[in-house]
């Protein structure tokens, strides 16, 4: 392809893209086909000779386009909203034009400069205190990773090793002191809550260290409490294993809980500024967005008191997959633990400690140009175009737990709206009756493609999370889906659908909807 192919066949892309997002409202949200549908469809072999280029732009729409799971469609209200913007698509062209490794400040200065500048804005607008500011008095700073998990691994790794360094310091180097750090090593434990996501309990396992959870309860809305955690540890202790890392949530990924941070920091206190401090990461993945509106801010407040914070851009921010965003309140920890160098990546400026080289602040060498579309997203929207998506959104779940709590002869609120995610049952008479119920409705919801959700179990309590973040969704969308729920809970209760509650298979009434 020379550069005049590429201007005719961009900028037919360009129009074909612009003509699917239009088209998005009238597609099924779920993929439908069946798994094993795409071999078929191709060729055994690559082509050895160049193809055509519209032949393969056609099959872009023929082929991979049935296998597509619409995450920007109204109906999407599964998971968490996954919402890409145009100004971030084109950020992503322009990304893909300067393509690069860019693991050194030298391998494009405006890569490493514009992130740094970049997550001071991000941590301003979210209100993270100052100590996560590149120029505060702790030296933190931001990076872009590309997920949420790799920002837990990372940051335990940092935690992993300050531990060690802290409880081993007042030994002499030598074999008696790397004999201590192996024996410590074999004690350390990483502790999430019960709510936290499954990335903390996977980091652990990749560290081999063991994992540790702090019980929750719905009485707490889920919530890890000062008290519980002040148990756990007191528990760890008595078998002498050695706590080094915590996660703490806001926003957890079942039921948006957010945990008592201030009686996290109570529980530890003991152990702040002691070789037994516990690094605590606050992982806010999907619900940090939210902390851009004023009646958020507090929530962040007590964030000083921990040491690393990360949230999601590519979830709930308009800016496309990937990018999560990490503050640490001091980097050095970072670097210590992740710094390798070897003659072949040392250059003037490297060494000269006049440069950032993110490549010591996460795991693989080489990375994205990922801050464009963040500065061309924050640019684009303004930190008030943000505000009021994220406000729509958590508008929309306030509006949906109005209207469930309005059939109360058909639903339970699980948990209330918050960061617009709303939990929901069925009615019943005893557990296994609403769980059997609750689990019927969402399958039938899910059979009918209009709208796509996803469940929880959370104590043996099957529940239906509706997320309302995704830009496009509307109150008529809503709405759509209120309806539908009645209609299908009405069935139920009034025993006219064949209920058989067995997972996965659809009832009478998904069928005939
Ligand atoms: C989505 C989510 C994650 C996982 O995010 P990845 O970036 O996909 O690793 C972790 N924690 C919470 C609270 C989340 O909402």
């Amino acid at each position: 392809m020379d550069t005049n192919e590429f201007r005719e066949a961009a900028k037919a892309a360009i129009d074909q893209i612009a003509d699917y997002h239009e088209s998005i409202p009238s597609r099924r949200v779920v993929s439908d086909v069946q798994p094993g549908y795409l071999r078929p469809l191709l060729p055994a072999s690559p082509p050895l000779d160049p193809e055509p280029f519209a032949d393969i732009q056609a099959d872009i729409h023929s082929k991979i386009m049935p296998g597509i799971t619409h995450w920007a469609s109204p109906g999407f209200m599964a998971f968490f909203p996954c919402s890409s913007s145009y100004p971030a698509a084109i950020a992503e062209m322009w990304s893909g034009a300067f393509n690069g490794a860019h693991f050194n400040w030298i391998c494009s200065p405006a890569v490493t400069e514009l992130e740094t500048v970049v997550l001071d804005w991000l941590a301003q607008a979210l209100g993270l205190p100052e100590c996560f500011l590149s120029g505060g008095e702790t030296h933190g700073g931001g990076v872009i990773h590309g997920s949420a998990s790799e920002a837990v691994l990372t940051v335990m790794v940092a935690a992993r090793d300050k531990f060690l360094a802290a409880k081993t310091a007042h030994m002499p180097d030598g074999e008696a002191k790397e004999d201590e750090t192996w024996r410590l090593r074999s004690r350390l434990v990483a502790l999430g809550s019960a709510g936290a996501h499954s990335s903390t309990k996977k980091a652990a396992q990749v560290l081999g260290v063991r994992f540790a959870t702090v019980p929750v309860s719905e009485e707490h809305g889920f919530a890890m409490q000062g008290a519980a955690l002040a148990k756990t540890l007191d528990e760890l202790a008595a078998k002498g294993l050695e706590p080094f890392y915590l996660t703490a949530t806001l926003g957890s990924t079942d039921v948006c809980a957010v945990d008592d941070f201030p009686g996290i920091v109570e529980a530890l206190s003991r152990r702040a500024g002691t070789p037994d401090d516990v690094w605590v990461h606050v992982d806010a993945a999907y619900a940090g967005s939210a902390l851009l509106l004023d009646e958020n801010k507090p929530l962040a407040k007590p964030v000083a008191h921990f040491h690393s914070f990360n949230f999601n851009p590519h979830k709930w921010m308009l800016t496309t997959f990937d990018c999560s965003a990490v503050w640490v309140r001091s980097r050095a920890h970072l670097i210590t633990a992740l710094s390798i160098k070897p003659p072949y990546l040392r250059n003037q400026f490297s060494d000269s400690e006049l440069v950032t080289d993110y490549r010591d602040w996460q795991i693989p060498l080489g990375r994205r140009f990922r801050s464009l579309k963040l500065w061309v997203v924050l640019r684009a929207y303004g930190v008030r175009g943000l505000q009021a998506h994220v406000h729509e959104g958590v508008e929309l779940g306030e509006k949906l737990e109005a209207k469930i709590r309005e059939r109360e002869d058909l639903f339970t609120v699980f948990t209330p709206a918050r960061f617009a995610l709303v939990t929901l049952r069925v009615g019943g008479v005893g557990e296994e009756q609403i769980n059997a119920r609750t689990e019927e409705l969402y399958e039938a919801i899910n059979a009918g493609g209009q709208f796509y959700l996803t469940s929880t179990v959370v104590d043996g309590k099957f529940a239906i999370r509706v997320c309302t973040g995704v830009a496009a969704l509307r109150e008529e969308h809503v709405q759509k889906l209120f309806d539908l729920l009645v209609e299908g809970a009405q069935k139920m209760v009034k025993g006219q659908a064949g209920i058989k509650g067995a997972r996965g298979q659809l009832s009478d009434y998904a069928q005939a909807t």
